[in-house]
């Protein structure tokens, strides 16, 4: 959809589903106006990261600025942020939005990324979103790239474009329980930028994916973006892992 097309589909939806009226995540009345569409119940439930992360790949970090990651090795992206851990009920929404075929979740999701990302002094420096790829195979078994739906609200609420940049190459297998070497290894080339033109001029972006692990995944997309003439990278996620 381009970016018209996307505003009138989400002025529609507004008037289907108006917010605060029913919790996106649990489907109760909401007392009072909610701006994200979420209770307090379930806003209670979700462990906001806020300013207690570190600089660089924005895990939760107790003091400090920099984690011990990220002090022996530089990511190709300037700054990742994530909105919150990924545990608890955010784990089973995040997986009902990802694989039970609930799109419209991302609604709130974005819209509470949006809203951190808003804190941050820097973020109107950002020209385009740009969301991790699925493999072509995957997405069409998902029917959907979580990336993209969570990426287009995104850029709505920042009043930017979203550009799908990049591709991916290669239909990697699962990368859990992988070390960080092997990660990258697996993931070595795995990213394309899809049509140069895309991205010509644009030089701030921010990627866009539900999950940070080791940050692999975006450091890849990161080192494709800036060599293809993008000068600062970005990257928020929805939730960020533990431990991982
Ligand atoms: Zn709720
Ligand atoms: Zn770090």
């Amino acid at each position: 959809m381009n970016s018209i097309m996307v505003n009138f589909w989400e002025d529609f939806l507004d008037l289907l589903y108006p917010d605060g009226i029913n919790c996106y995540f649990c489907g109760e009345k909401i007392a009072g106006a909610d701006r994200f569409g979420v209770c307090s119940d379930c806003m209670g439930k979700i462990a906001f990261i806020g300013d207690k992360s570190c600089m660089r790949c924005g895990k939760l970090l107790e003091t400090g600025e920099l984690c011990s990651g990220c002090r022996s090795f530089p990511y190709s992206f300037d700054r990742a942020i994530s909105l919150c851990l990924y545990d608890g009920k955010v784990k089973e929404w995040i997986y009902a939005f990802k694989y039970g075929n609930k799109p419209y979740m991302a609604r709130p999701f974005a819209r509470m990324m949006a809203a951190r990302l808003k804190e941050l002094e820097d973020h109107s420096t950002i020209r385009a979103v740009v969301p991790i790829p699925l493999h072509v195979k995957k997405q069409r078994q998902r029917g959907y790239n979580q990336a993209h739906l969570l990426g287009r609200i995104l850029a709505r609420e920042l009043k930017i474009k979203q550009v799908d940049a990049l591709v991916r190459k290669t239909n990697t297998p699962p990368l859990s329980g992988l070390t960080r070497l092997q990660r990258m290894e697996c993931l070595e080339g795995a990213f394309e930028i899809k049509d140069a033109n895309l991205i010509r001029g644009i030089k701030n972006v921010l990627l866009v994916d539900d999950i940070y692990t080791t940050g692999t995944t975006t450091n890849q997309c990161a080192r494709v973006l800036k060599n293809a003439g993008c000068d600062k990278v970005y990257v928020l996620t929805l939730a960020s892992g533990i431990n991982l």
